[in-house]
């Protein structure tokens, strides 16, 4: 297929893409109702519950002036043969493939980040200081910037380079050998991310509070695991909003909390958030999302493998010179339909997975608990209460508030 053709399919993808976008984001603005849910008003003010109303809206709109700003400069670039431009000053720095390839995708995001970070400054500085949430000062804003442009460049960087190495120099099997590379990168970020990457950015302290403690290895016990050390986040020094995760491999955990969390929640409700955490664990789900992301990148580098020796499609972006970076930037505009049905697929399974664990969790701790700490984390996040079922089907990775409160209660435990 020639090139004129290629930019035909790139340009009807993103002009759907975003289509598709903004009809689903529209919808979900419309769901938004202004009368409460009657089985959240015991938790919710009406002023909060409208709070989390035009936050969703004022969100969305942000995202959806982002998104089509954005789409608008792509189409932009494609026609005006901006890409051949970077592609020309990448060449003209170094004569080696693979720093080419590097400095070419470095280029783009320095673009990519110039579009973008206005946006993030709006977000964190207006929206998120309006509706109370961001406790970050514009120092901490920037620091976290600049660790993160390192991490990127160099993690990003070794990717790349090992991605176009492989498939210039390893024929009809590259794909294999990219796959095999790419899933022990990522095994070794998983393993190292809560050793060196995390505490980059926040401290952890293990816990002081000794009865929450006892509280949480007995939780641990009953379903089955050892928890290793307990840590308390500072979340606050950025966010209001509360979380909390578990790392660790095999028997042994470790877990993390949000200072937010444990200032929110009474015990029992922290409990309750875990036993749900520990579940996902029990009931393997963490093991069979790896398994599938792993498929996942799997599809995409056979797919990739069967694109990226097509002169026509980086032409079709107005490069001159065909390259292997070129192509995989070509390629990645083409994979966006397959990522986007991917991404459904994988987030009906999470939803899936969220209410599994909901289920197991109240083999151990009491549906009301469950049920408060979430409403009062939906709450202390403003979360969209009414989200329109079909954004849902296509986004939420978690079954919404109404749907689960709806469910635990059906199901309330007999503890
Ligand atoms: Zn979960």
């Amino acid at each position: 297929m020639n090139s004129y053709y290629w930019q035909i399919i790139i340009l009807t993808i993103i002009f759907v893409h975003l289509g598709i976008n903004l009809w689903l984001e529209i919808l979900n603005i419309k769901s938004l109702k202004t009368k409460i849910p009657p089985f959240l008003q015991d938790i919710f003010s009406a002023e909060k519950y409208k709070q989390s109303q035009s936050y969703t809206k004022e969100l969305t709109i942000l995202n959806l002036i982002e998104k089509i700003i954005i789409t608008s400069l792509l189409i932009i670039a494609i026609k005006l043969n901006l890409f051949n431009y970077l592609n020309k000053i990448s060449i003209s720095i170094s004569s080696n493939y693979l720093f080419q390839g590097t400095i070419f995708f470095f280029l783009l995001f320095i673009c990519i980040e110039l579009i973008s970070f206005p946006f993030e400054l709006i977000q964190n500085f207006y929206l998120e200081n309006k509706y109370g949430f961001n406790k970050m000062s514009f120092k901490i804003f920037l620091q976290d910037k600049i660790k993160t442009y390192i991490l990127s460049f160099l993690l990003g960087g070794i990717l790349l380079i090992t991605i176009f190495f492989i498939f210039k120099n390893f024929g009809k099997l590259a794909w294999l050998y990219a796959f095999l590379g790419v899933s022990i990168f990522m095994f070794i970020i998983q393993y190292l991310a809560p050793k060196i990457i995390l505490p980059l950015f926040n401290k952890f302290i293990p816990i002081s509070d000794s009865s929450l403690k006892q509280k949480i290895h007995n939780l641990a016990q009953k379903i089955g695991y050892k928890i290793q050390d307990i840590y308390i986040m500072d979340g606050s020094k950025r966010t209001t909003k509360a979380n909390a995760f578990l790392t660790g491999f095999g028997k042994y955990k470790k877990i993390a909390l949000f200072d937010n969390l444990v200032n929110t929640l009474s015990h029992q409700e922290i409990i309750a958030v875990l036993a749900h955490e520990l579940a996902h664990f029990k009931l393997k789900h963490i093991f069979k999302q790896i398994i599938l992301s792993l498929a996942n990148l799997a599809i995409f580098l056979i797919t990739l493998q069967l694109f990226l020796h097509q002169p026509n499609i980086s032409k079709a972006l107005g490069i001159e010179y065909p390259s292997i970076h070129a192509n995989l930037l070509a390629f990645s505009l083409i994979f966006t339909p397959l990522s986007f049905i991917l991404g459904i697929m994988e987030n009906f399974l999470s939803r899936k997975f969220e209410k599994q664990a909901d289920m197991f969790a109240l083999k151990f701790v009491k549906s009301q608990d469950l049920i408060s700490a979430l409403k009062k984390l939906a709450q202390n996040n403003l979360s969209n209460l009414t989200p329109h079922p079909i954004y849902v089907f296509f986004f939420y990775s978690h079954p919404p508030l109404t749907k689960r409160i709806k469910y635990l209660q059906q199901n309330s435990s007999s503890i």
